[in-house]
């Protein structure tokens, strides 16, 4: 046996209940590592979703702002130029339209001026106090503009630094004609870049998110929260020109910014009645860290928990493995100790010398036959056997040739009764008997003879034998009776055998007596 936990070799009860175990576990483990890898995807996918309806809004919310702006900016410039339509250029001149100007400009916290510029593009009028005498405007973006295009629209420009207070500040401008229809001047509003960079800084937005004011043709107007250097900068490479604003005039993307690589959660719109676009972009990075901060404690206290729930499967498995291994080897140990039984059992009733059926074993074999004949009325019979001249024989040959002789006279008997159902004994010594169960004189006295003449047959050498043959021989004696449940039968039932036995040695040796 092995008894060795090292060398254990596992059982089908230890493998298939480890394995079962170990299969759950591992389940268990992998069940909650995919569904925690899909509440953590489920919860980022929906933050992220989250913050792309924000930016959208606050886009949305900020072009309708800029268009308000505009749109006032709009109205008061028109009805400048309306008046200028209606009085003459001329009129640009008179003190109540300087005065009404100014009126406007105040009531405007977006408006930095207003101001008419005649055909070669000389101040007439501003809403401020001062008009240079010899200033010039000519050579602005705008005033080229409406001098080479017959466009009576509102014209949005690139951001400039005013020559009044050297603010930067957007021109809104519109051609001014006169009563032919010929170019007249300019009318020039211009609206504050810093009420812009005021406002966007009503909210409150991390460092690298951004609130931005951008031009169709992709110039930035202004942009938060990069430096006035940003300002006119174009954004023709941006995404949101190539691709986004292409599908659709608002909505949320995400795409890397074109002035600084920042990657950004966009919402973006277009303004319906101005050439401008808003967006509005959160830094990825701070949005990923902070729904990473956000899930931390979860995610930790998951780990934890699979940790613990690994933990305790490993354990409970370890003592499943264990019970089932001590179990085995008890098994093993019971069958262990029934083999050594059995062993025992078979030593006390086995001679060992010959193999055959020893005293105890015949005595218990007596009493049950006779038992048994009793009950069916049928005879026993037993034959007792005495080898001649033994003592001799060791003397001649040695007690290692005797005992080898006593081996092969038990073969013989064994043979000689091969198909009867005979017990076969050593009685003790050199003596042997045989019990025919269901076998009156006659089978025992043809039994008897077969085996005395089946050792002379043998014909092993025996020099000092007393007998003429000088080979081993057998004496035996033989009785029979039917049991009738005397308690002494099996006693007188031997005697009987061992006289008739003692009778055959008394007339000769190597001959069959039988008594009744
Ligand atoms: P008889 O023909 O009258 O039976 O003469 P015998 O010499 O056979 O009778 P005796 O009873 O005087 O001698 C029996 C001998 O059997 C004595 C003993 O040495 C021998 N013997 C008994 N048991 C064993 C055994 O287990 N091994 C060996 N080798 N000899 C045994
Ligand atoms: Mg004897
Ligand atoms: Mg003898």
């Amino acid at each position: 046996m092995n008894r060795n936990p090292g060398n254990f070799a596992p059982s089908g009860m230890q493998s298939s209940l480890g394995r079962t175990m170990a299969f759950f576990l591992s389940l268990t483990i992998f069940a909650v590592v995919i569904i925690n890898i899909w509440t953590l995807w489920g919860s980022w996918q929906h933050n992220q979703k989250v913050r792309e309806e924000d930016a959208r809004n606050l886009s949305v919310s900020l072009a309708k702002q800029a268009e308000d702006a505009f749109l006032q900016v709009d109205i008061t410039l028109a009805d400048a130029v309306r008046q200028l339509t209606i009085n003459g250029l001329d009129y640009a001149a008179t003190p109540v339209f300087a005065n009404q100007l100014k009126e406007q400009q105040g009531k405007l916290r977006q408006l930095h001026g207003l101001f008419i510029y005649d055909a070669q593009g000389k101040w007439i009028a501003t809403s401020g106090n001062y008009v240079p005498a010899k200033g010039s405007n000519a050579d602005r973006d705008y005033f080229v503009w409406h001098r080479t295009h017959d466009d009576a629209r509102v014209r949005i420009g690139h951001v400039i630094r005013s020559r009044s207070t050297g603010d930067l500040v957007i021109p809104v401008s519109q051609r001014l004609n006169d009563s032919k229809g010929n170019f007249a001047g300019v009318a020039l509003a211009t609206v504050k870049v810093d009420y812009f960079r005021q406002f966007y800084n009503y909210y409150t937005l991390g460092d690298r998110d951004v609130l931005g004011l951008i031009l169709s043709d992709t110039t930035v107007l202004y942009i938060r929260p990069f430096p006035d250097t940003a300002i006119n900068h174009s954004l023709s490479t941006s995404p949101l020109f190539t691709t986004v604003l292409k599908t659709s005039s608002s909505g949320s993307a995400t795409w890397r910014s074109a002035l600084d690589g920042v990657e950004r959660v966009y919402g973006y719109a277009r303004l319906e009645q101005y050439p401008l676009i808003v967006t509005a972009g959160y830094d990825l990075d701070k949005i990923r860290s902070d729904w990473f901060s956000a899930n931390i404690i979860d995610v930790l206290l998951n780990l934890i928990l699979l940790v613990m729930i690994s933990g305790m499967g490993m354990f409970v498995l370890r003592q499943v493995r264990k019970n089932v291994r001590n179990q085995v080897e008890l098994t093993q140990i019971r069958d262990e100790l029934t083999t050594i039984n059995h062993t025992l059992q078979s030593l006390a009733l086995i001679d060992g010398l010959t193999g055959l059926a020893n005293r105890r074993q015949f005595d218990a074999m007596l009493d049950q036959i006779l038992k048994r004949s009793q009950k069916s009325g049928e005879p026993v019979s037993l034959i007792m056997f005495d080898i001649d001249y033994f003592k001799r024989y060791n003397d001649t040959y040695g007690h290692v040739a005797g005992d080898v002789c006593l081996q092969r006279v038990s073969t013989i008997l064994k043979e000689t009764t091969q198909w009867q159902d005979a017990v076969v004994a050593r009685y003790g010594g050199e003596e042997f008997a045989i019990i025919l169960p269901l076998s009156g004189e006659s089978d025992a006295k043809m039994i008897a003879e077969r085996a005395v003449n089946a050792v002379l047959a043998a014909r092993i050498p025996h020099e000092t034998s007393g007998l003429s043959e000088h080979v081993v021989t057998l004496s035996a004696g033989y009785s029979s009776l039917i049991s009738d449940g005397y308690s002494d039968e099996a006693i007188r039932l031997k005697q009987q055998a061992d006289k008739a036995l003692y009778e055959a040695k008394n007339n000769g040796r190597n001959r069959v007596h039988g008594l009744t």
